[in-house]
């Protein structure tokens, strides 16, 4: 048996899967354990795939074959949802998913119930049925129960895959009953690799993204793949430099203006967040610039930037303890955010001391 799985990194947990499927010792349940923007959901479905191909035990076949009924519905399926980001559930007959809807808290109980209830139903080709809970660390406490009285009692090729970034809010009832998978971080040569490789990206573009997303190979696709999400990123980016030579009004003009566009649909919570984010994580390259390492930055794209901050603030008799105190004060606006303080103010005090 044969496979072509796109995955970047983590061999250890595709080559364990693919095994299962091979040796045909296909647990009940499984956690695939990580951060996000590792690939567990591109491995999720492509796991998927590949038990639901009808030709997957024919020895000289690639699975999933992409070219039976199971295959060619999938594909269907996938091109007229983006599961990831939207669609709470995707069914066809064989399989199904759940994922938290956008503006709910939780996954609710009765998801779950669909989810269970189509899975209890017999296959469509007398196949593996395969459910995959996408955010599984949101699922509520009575949907957690709900799916714990599935796995205590197992069907036959019946398979479920949580998908996880955290085992805390997990119930250890679910989580013993399950196979867990770690997903860790993927060296950037890797990634480099797979970019100038495989995407056929120019050097400095695979140096660039190979760096920016931190060891998250689903990143840096979607960097390379959705120009407007890697944009908007940058502009967060670039607005932060700027505020090195800017008064305070003008640092307030331009977080009102960061506020305002808010093109990539997310609340402005989220986008105050996101923003402290990766400006923790520029004063990070500024703190490792200062301590002579410019080949560890993350923001590689605006490294002649960095370094003029650098030497400004050296110029200016700052030291690395100021960059430290900056470092704080994001993370405490970080925790302002969670607490309900007014996105907007949160922002203009975190810069209104830089
Ligand atoms: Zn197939």
């Amino acid at each position: 048996m044969k496979f072509n799985w796109p995955f970047i990194g983590n061999e250890n947990v595709v080559h364990f899967l693919q095994k299962n499927i091979t040796n045909n010792t296909i647990s009940n349940a499984y956690i695939f354990l990580g951060p996000v923007d590792l690939g567990k959901s591109t491995i999720a479905r492509f796991f998927a795939k590949s038990l639901l191909c009808q030709n997957k035990d024919q020895v000289e076949i690639i699975t999933p074959c992409e070219n039976c009924d199971a295959c060619e519905k999938l594909q269907i399926i996938e091109k007229q949802y983006n599961i990831a980001e939207n669609g709470c559930k995707t069914l066809y007959g064989d399989f199904y998913l759940v994922n938290k809807e956008k503006e709910a808290k939780n996954i609710s109980i009765q998801q779950i119930r669909e989810f269970i209830s189509a899975l209890g139903m017999s296959s469509f080709f007398n196949s593996y049925k395969v459910g995959i809970i996408e955010s599984a660390e949101t699922l509520s406490l009575g949907a957690a129960n709900a799916l714990l009285k599935t796995l205590e009692e197992p069907k036959q090729k019946v398979v479920i895959i949580l998908v996880v970034s955290s085992l805390k809010d997990l119930p250890e009832t679910i989580v013993s009953r399950s196979q867990i998978l770690n997903f860790y971080p993927v060296a950037s040569d890797i990634i480099y690799d797979y970019l100038t490789i495989t995407r056929k990206t120019t050097h400095s573009v695979a140096k660039n993204l190979s760096k920016l997303c931190l060891g998250r190979p689903a990143l840096a696709v979607k960097f390379l793949e959705n120009k407007n999400f890697y944009e908007n990123y940058i502009k967060k980016v670039k607005i932060f430099l700027e505020f090195h030579n800017q008064d305070i009004n003008d640092r307030f003009q331009a977080i009102e203006e960061l506020m305002k566009k808010n093109t990539d649909d997310q609340t402005p919570v989220q986008l105050a967040n996101d923003a402290i984010i990766i400006w923790m994580g520029i004063v990070r390259d500024l703190l490792l610039l200062d301590s002579g390492h410019t080949d560890l930055i993350q923001h590689q794209i605006v490294s002649d930037e960095l370094r003029q901050i650098v030497k400004i603030n050296i110029e200016a008799e700052k030291n690395s303890d100021n960059l430290l105190k900056l470092m704080q004060i994001l993370e405490k606006a970080k925790q302002y955010l969670k607490a309900n303080v007014n996105p907007k103010l949160v922002l203009e005090n975190a810069v209104s001391s830089l």
